[in-house]
């Protein structure tokens, strides 16, 4: 069997032990995507790696692809992530949730990902700075990963019939709706709501820093549940896939 080796550079999602001292590691990494890895030996007290396989932590990596799992036989810390959030509780939870819907968000393994891998480097880097609410942080995180994944939601016209007067957000209906549009039970939120989730799609920090509580509150909801759904989504056709 031929051994090939390669580096790559990535962010770790989440660790699993494996056997008595070992760990599979999933980093999204830069070039190759979601990766897989196993690092021998890491939860000894003398492992090489030391901290640098955890959660959080940018990592420059070797690794040689192995029959179903890659091994990692290097690790480097380009920025620990991990050790500037763990102080701050609501700036940790909130990159958990960045790092949990990257993985789940990316379903396939060695497929190029590096807009979502710039896009969570760029959110762990915003969290440390410290200089926006982690809740408007993370909604723009979700937005963004969202759009990448081609789920954007409509936001400046109806999703269904493109008018530009709208006034309900209808999650199954991909965004913000005319009257006529409207399902049943669509939610109708402040248009400063929309205002501020226009502006966390596109970055403009100056009006999403500028929104009032009840608005970011109102925005939280409609985002995590317009992820939620397509999640749900996501993982109901893979298993039908998965059937066929
Ligand atoms: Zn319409």
């Amino acid at each position: 069997m031929t051994v090939s080796l390669y580096r790559d550079e990535g962010v770790v999602l989440r660790t699993q032990k494996l056997g008595e001292a070992d760990r599979i590691i999933t980093v999204l990494t830069k070039r190759t995507g979601k990766v897989r890895g196993v690092a021998k030996g890491v939860r000894r007290t003398t492992s090489r790696f030391g901290a640098r396989l955890e959660p959080f932590t940018h990592v420059d990596l070797q690794l040689y692809t192995g029959r179903s799992l890659d091994v990692i036989t290097q690790a480097e810390t380009i920025r620990p992530y991990g050790e500037a959030l763990v102080t701050d509780y609501p700036r940790y939870t909130a990159g958990t949730a960045m790092l949990e819907t990257a993985d789940r968000l990316i379903v396939a393994e060695k497929e190029p990902a590096l807009r979502q891998f710039l896009l969570l480097v760029g959110g762990l880097r915003t969290l440390v700075e410290g200089e926006h609410d982690p809740r408007l942080i993370l909604d723009a995180f979700f937005l963004r990963s969202l759009a990448v994944a081609g789920y954007a939601p409509a936001l400046e016209a109806c999703a269904r019939c493109s008018a530009p007067s709208v006034r309900a957000f209808a999650i199954v209906a991909g965004g913000v709706v005319c009257g006529a549009c409207r399902p049943a039970g669509a939610a109708v939120p402040a248009p400063e709501t929309i205002t501020l989730m226009i502006a966390l799609l596109r970055g403009d920090w100056a009006t999403a820093d500028a929104s009032e509580s009840r608005h970011r509150s109102e925005c939280s909801g409609l985002v995590a549940a317009y992820l939620q759904w397509h999640l749900e989504h996501g993982i109901r056709s893979l298993r039908h896939v998965e059937r066929v």
